[in-house]
């Protein structure tokens, strides 16, 4: 049997490499794909501490990535072996009731599936269900390290982050959360032009690489971010704030800046149930909005990569071969002291 390198989630908090057997094409809307550039997500680390009940031990990581097209099954239209491929984090059909609805994240037959039900992509190889729904081709006016960006981060940012929390032109924004999905609504919430765009996170470097990408001010996480935040927006609090931490703080935070008539987009991954503090909003006329990413903003996003008007290069701050994949998780997994914020992985 033909084997392959793979790194899996073993035990609660360790993940270790393996040799597995190569993934084989199991339906005829399948494709392998021989992966070229992977990534580590949040999500990974979670999964790693046990947080994600849903994963089991023994699962290839990963959700994220770029290669070339293996092989493929017999009713894939769209993509041939030898095709340059980004890898989806969502898995989508195209045909069910979800997918036609746009909710491709909630595909009856796919969704989240990568490194979360079935095997994913930290790995040499990896087979794709409904390949020609869940595979975009690479294009050429960007890196293939930075497009591994339009696997997860980027559309996550943008539709959960900026669509979801209705930015619009002239408005306030305030982010809370500074990780890659966080930095990557800096970026695109700039499409729509708000006319205050804050970053309020712990971790120095990030707030740095923030105001380096566009965000207009930059406030360490603490006692005084809501002060600061008022003295900003004359009192009146941000129209649109994203959480995009995942812990109940943040979320805390988030009801305190949120102005009369915003929205509280979330993204973070909650473990736990959060307080939500009705007594205060009951009659601020807010929003409050929850969503896994559709990924259907993925072609956009890569055309405006492609022009040079979303770069991502700055992502990416260390870069490891394969095999030092362990390596890798340490240094993401302390990426406030090793100043990380994406890790490509070369294959
Ligand atoms: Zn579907």
């Amino acid at each position: 049997m033909t084997t392959m390198k793979a790194l899996v989630y073993a035990t609660k908090g360790q993940p270790v490499l393996e040799e597995r057997p190569r993934p084989q094409i199991l339906a005829p809307t399948d494709a392998v794909v021989k992966m070229v550039k992977g990534t580590i997500c949040g999500t990974d680390l979670h999964i790693l501490k046990g947080d994600v009940a849903t994963c089991s031990p023994g699962l290839i990581l990963g959700h994220e990535g770029t290669g070339v097209v293996h092989a493929i099954g017999a009713s894939v239209t769209t993509f041939k072996p030898g095709d340059r491929v980004i890898v989806s984090c969502i898995t989508s059909c195209m045909t069910c009731e979800f997918c036609r609805k746009g909710l491709l994240s909630h595909c009856v037959d796919g969704g989240w599936v990568l490194g979360h039900s079935i095997d994913g992509t930290q790995a040499e190889y990896v087979r794709v269900p409904h390949a020609d729904g869940s595979l975009h081709r690479v294009i050429s006016g960007a890196s293939e390290a930075s497009q591994t960006m339009c696997s997860d981060i980027l559309p996550t940012g943008f539709e959960c982050g900026v669509l979801s929390g209705r930015v619009k032109p002239g408005s306030s924004v305030a982010i809370v959360g500074g990780g890659p999905v966080g930095l990557g609504i800096v970026l695109t919430a700039q499409l729509y032009s708000p006319s205050i765009l804050i970053m309020i996170t712990r971790d120095p470097n990030r707030l740095k690489t923030a105001a380096s990408l566009g965000a207009t001010h930059c406030i360490p996480f603490g006692p005084g971010a809501v002060e600061e935040v008022m003295a900003l927006t004359g009192g009146r609090g941000v129209d649109t704030v994203i959480e995009a931490a995942g812990v109940p703080e943040t979320f805390a935070l988030c009801q305190e800046l949120v102005a009369v008539g915003g929205t509280i987009a979330n993204i973070g991954v909650f473990g736990c149930k959060v307080d939500l503090a009705l007594d205060k909003l009951w009659h601020r006329n807010i929003v409050i909005t929850t969503s896994l990413v559709d990924t259907v903003s993925t072609g956009m996003l890569l055309k405006l990569m492609d022009s040079g008007k979303i770069k991502t290069d700055s992502f990416i701050t260390h870069t490891f071969d394969f095999a030092e994949m362990l390596d890798a998780y340490s240094t993401f997994g302390a990426a406030a002291q090793h100043k990380a914020i994406k890790v490509i992985i070369d294959f």
